[in-house]
């Protein structure tokens, strides 16, 4: 043992334990879920080196994880044999939060407890979560191939500071101590640890095991407490959704249940089985342009990595879950997936599933509907750009405000709205403004109201975008009711024109004046019926830039 050296925490990490431990109190038990999470991840993290360097593994090829208390030190200890960690990895794994646009998260919070500890809980403690019941953290560990003398002591009260020292380690893995607090201590009863691991860890497919003690409380032998099969690799009817929702509270860090989910084997050119879920809030990080897709991707049961990109698009990442491939090489790399007839199978086929489970809970459950619309709607915007062959099935899912609900929430389905228009009519009709208030005020509407006609009401950053790329729905083509010359066609009665040919005689001098006022700041002056109380207002062309994406043109600084 040599002399240890005292390093400071990253301030977030200062920040994240003091919140934990004054936010989660009442949900201290998932402290082993996290730990025995990661010990999990860390027996994954060595089958995969191993298989490109058998010896890694060689000598100890039964990996497990082990849980135990010790009563009378008043310790539980974690400890497993996968990967362990060198020193420098102890050092940023255990010292720092590694996840971009923290700092940002953590000035959201608002101090209000309940409130931040949903959103602690959507950030992921790991690691740190030992201190919720611990007031002392012991971690010993070793990389797997090196050296005995390699190994890495890290310990810390969870309060400024930690302390790192080489130790002696005989075998690979790591082994975490948590001298638990006074106020924590039922926590040191192997019988609730048990319960814990089941409710949490039942599905991980690493034997989780507990020394079975004879009547003197002395240790006998190590048994497994989990049934240690892979959850999406057991049949659909015999996983109960409680199996699911803990699945996914372990995969997704999250506190609450998920919305949603779909469990799929495809069988034929391609076999895999995909695991999806959709979860009932915004992760922290949805906003984060960097931030994580959430599908990990295993290949024939075999963890190869988190946060495959090119296994579902961009505007479905707040989908988490798993793909596990049959077809994909062990060795298969990040570049491989980026194009490969393999990924984009299960990208496409996954996406169908992902908008058919969407669709099936906007049809049976509206409200649960609307809120999920609430939390991702913005997100599923993105689509109708990015993912063309299914832009109809996206449209489907879009809602809107509109004028025929008068409201800011939107609520109305495309369908809804061809349901409702007349026969004769045949645009879709829409206005993009900055606000809601500005579209529903807008005097281009006074026509549309005037004659009863419904019109969405679009007001998001992203819904200039969103219509640029979406032009028809289901044989409608969308019309933005401030570009070009308004041609109600069948919808316009005779009189109407009639009367619009009597207005642009009588007004013949009065544009020529306004024309010559406004020179070249206008393409030009014209008489409209389109207005019933307001005087004027300004369109554009047909083929020109909409006012809403010049204004978005120039705030980019195009
Ligand atoms: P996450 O698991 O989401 O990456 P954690 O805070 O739980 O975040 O863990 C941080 C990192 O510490 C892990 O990514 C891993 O690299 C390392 N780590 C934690 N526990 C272990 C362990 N038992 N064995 C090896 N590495 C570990
Ligand atoms: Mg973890």
């Amino acid at each position: 043992t040599r002399q240890a050296e005292t390093h400071g925490f990253q301030t977030e990490v200062k920040q994240l334990l003091h919140l934990m431990i004054h936010s989660l109190y009442s949900n201290k038990e998932i402290f082993l879920r996290e730990l025995v999470s990661n010990a999990s991840d860390a027996a994954d993290k060595l089958r995969f080196k191993a298989l490109s360097d058998s010896k890694l593994i060689a000598d100890d090829a039964e990996l497990r994880v082990r849980v135990s208390v010790d009563k009378e030190a008043g310790t539980i200890t974690i400890s497993d044999n996968g990967v362990g960690m060198t020193r420098d990895e102890v050092m940023s794994n255990l010292g720092t939060i590694a996840k971009s646009g923290t700092s940002e998260f953590f000035s959201k919070l608002s101090g209000d407890e309940a409130k931040d500890s949903r959103l602690i809980g959507q950030f992921g403690v790991g690691f740190y979560s030992a201190f919720i019941v611990a007031d002392s953290v012991l971690v010993r560990t070793r990389a797997a191939g090196s050296q005995s003398n390699e190994g890495v002591e890290w310990s810390s009260q969870g309060e400024g500071e930690f302390d790192l020292r080489l130790i002696e380690k005989a075998q690979r893995g790591t082994d975490i101590i948590l001298q638990v607090r006074d106020d924590a201590q039922d926590f040191l009863d192997e019988s609730r640890l048990k319960g814990i691991i089941t409710k949490y860890s039942d599905h991980l497919s690493i034997p989780v095991q507990m020394p079975e003690r004879d009547d003197d409380g002395k240790a006998t032998e190590w048994k497994a407490v989990n049934s240690g099969q892979a959850l999406w690799t057991r049949e659909k009817s015999d996983i109960g959704d409680d199996e699911y929702k803990e699945f996914y509270k372990t995969i997704a860090h999250d506190f609450e249940d998920p919305l949603l989910w779909s469990h799929n084997k495809v069988e034929g050119t391609q076999e895999y089985t995909s695991l999806l879920y959709v979860p009932k809030r915004a992760p922290w990080d949805l906003w984060n342009r960097e931030q994580q897709h959430g599908i990990k991707l295993y290949v024939k049961r075999v963890f190869i990595m988190d946060d495959a990109q090119q296994l579902m698009p961009t505007y479905l990442r707040f989908v988490r879950g798993l793909m596990d491939s049959n077809d994909l090489p062990l060795n298969v790399s990040r570049e491989i997936l980026q194009d490969n007839k393999v990924t984009r199978a299960m990208r496409s086929g996954s996406t169908k599933k992902v908008l058919g489970m969407l669709k099936k809970l906007a049809r049976d459950d509206a409200e649960a509907y609307q809120e999920f619309w609430n939390t991702f709607g913005t997100v599923l915007k993105e689509g109708p750009a990015e993912d063309h062959a299914n832009q109809e099935k996206i449209a489907e899912l879009l809602r809107f405000a509109s004028t025929h609900e008068d409201k800011t929430e939107a609520t109305v389905s495309l369908d809804a709205y061809l349901e409702r228009m007349p026969e004769q009519q045949d645009k879709i009709y829409y206005i993009v403004a900055d606000s809601y208030e500005a579209a529903r005020d807008n005097p281009a509407l006074e026509i549309f109201r005037k004659k009863g006609i419904e019109v969405l009401l679009l007001s998001e950053r992203i819904d200039e975008w969103l219509m640029s790329h979406l032009t028809e729905y289901k044989e409608k083509a969308f019309q933005s009711v401030t570009r070009g010359d308004l041609d109600l066609g069948d919808l316009e009665d005779e009189e109407a024109k009639q009367q619009q040919e009597e207005l642009e005689k009588t007004f013949e001098e009065q544009v020529k004046r306004f024309e010559s006022a406004l020179g070249d700041k206008v393409k030009s002056v014209r008489v409209t019926h389109r207005l019933t109380s307001s005087p004027a207002c300004i369109v554009t062309d047909e083929n020109d830039m909409s006012t809403q994406m010049a204004k978005l043109m120039e705030a980019a600084g195009q």
